[in-house]
């Protein structure tokens, strides 16, 4: 079976994020220690998760970002998200997007916490997560952009004046509508220049303007989403000629209304348009799905065998910011497996 081939394949993720990450079990131990507005119990939570629509997933989200209110919330999170992944969906490598506006809160005396803090349980999971289960994880810091200059003002400086060796990449995640692109071109000048990748979300809810102004403006190095591409051939062979990869997460463009059916997902435009596609799971429990899934389902789409997945598997590694080390051992890890099954 090929769903077997992909649960046991040895992964590398590029583009999830962390709060997006956590499970109705990480959830529920984290809505005990804080009583409220999140059900604890594990029959009525899995129903608070089960996907409803876009504003839903927001409502979710928000419950989950709540409920993340000191470090040790951050360390068990990050520790047990790591878990997951390790145990669950064969990964070795992941690049997880990260959004420390969100814990900080500098616009809020109430709630929040130091970005010292923040940083310090970050690392002490990271190096537990390796530890533990042989996981490998990056940071990337993303913009929300829905809070606008002030939060990416706050972002640039938690990931310039407190950078962990971790920290590899420079995101912008949150709503694309009313959210330009060109505003944060400063944000990711510097960020560039201090040697993080840029890697925005773009073309997600938006057009191929998008897509061009994230290249050309904010100099992405890859394009979380860029499902529009698909609607601008000339975008699709520059991105096929400069190698720039897509970060497709199918199931969540299916949740967020991005595309309106799996069959009409254009990862096969992509594909014949010679573009660089990664699979992932952007946030797999809100939308109902895991990073073992979303294989299945590109494999569905693309027709892949069991090769042609584990080629897949071979181009996230690649095209990752892992250190060159890790990169040889997973691509060793993948072709052992894919050689003896
Ligand atoms: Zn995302």
């Amino acid at each position: 079976m090929l769903s077997d081939f992909i649960a046991r394949l040895p992964k590398a993720e590029l583009h999830v994020h962390h709060v997006g990450s956590a499970s109705p079990r990480i959830v529920s131990e984290l809505a005990e220690r804080h009583p409220g507005t999140v059900p604890s119990d594990p029959d009525e939570l899995r129903r608070f998760f089960e996907f409803r629509d876009f504003a839903h997933f927001i409502e979710v989200y928000l419950a989950v970002v709540d409920l993340i209110r000191t470090p040790e919330d951050i360390r068990y999170l990050t520790h047990e998200v790591g878990r997951e992944m390790a145990t669950g969906q064969g990964l070795r490598y992941a690049e997880l997007t990260c959004t420390p506006y969100t814990s900080v809160r500098p616009d809020r005396d109430d709630l929040g916490m130091p970005i010292e803090a923040y940083t310090e349980a970050l690392e002490d999971a990271r190096t537990a997560v390796e530890r533990d289960f042989g996981l490998v994880l990056r940071w990337i810091y993303d913009i929300p952009g829905e809070s606008g200059l002030p939060a990416a003002d706050a972002t640039l400086g938690y990931a310039l004046d407190h950078r962990t060796d971790a920290l590899v990449g420079f995101g912008l995640g949150g709503p694309e509508i009313g959210v330009p692109r060109p505003q944060f071109q400063p944000h990711f000048d510097a960020a560039r220049a201090a040697g993080l990748h840029s890697v925005p979300h773009a073309g997600e809810t938006t057009g191929p303007e998008t897509v061009w102004h994230a290249l050309r403006l904010l100099g992405a190095e890859r394009v979380g989403h860029g499902t529009s591409s698909a609607q601008d051939a000339s975008l699709l062979a520059h991105l096929a000629e400069t190698g720039i990869p897509l970060e497709v997460c199918p199931s969540s463009n299916i949740a967020t209304r991005a595309v309106a059916r799996l069959e009409e997902h254009p990862i096969r435009a992509f594909r014949d348009a010679g573009v660089t596609i990664t699979v992932n799971s952007d946030d797999p429990p809100m939308f109902n799905t895991t990073l073992n899934r979303e294989y299945e389902i590109a494999a569905d789409l693309l027709d892949l065998d069991e090769s042609g997945v584990a080629d897949l598997a071979r181009t996230a590694v690649r095209v990752s910011f892992a250190e060159d080390a890790v990169k040889t051992r997973v691509l060793a890890e993948i072709d052992a497996y894919a050689a003896n099954g």
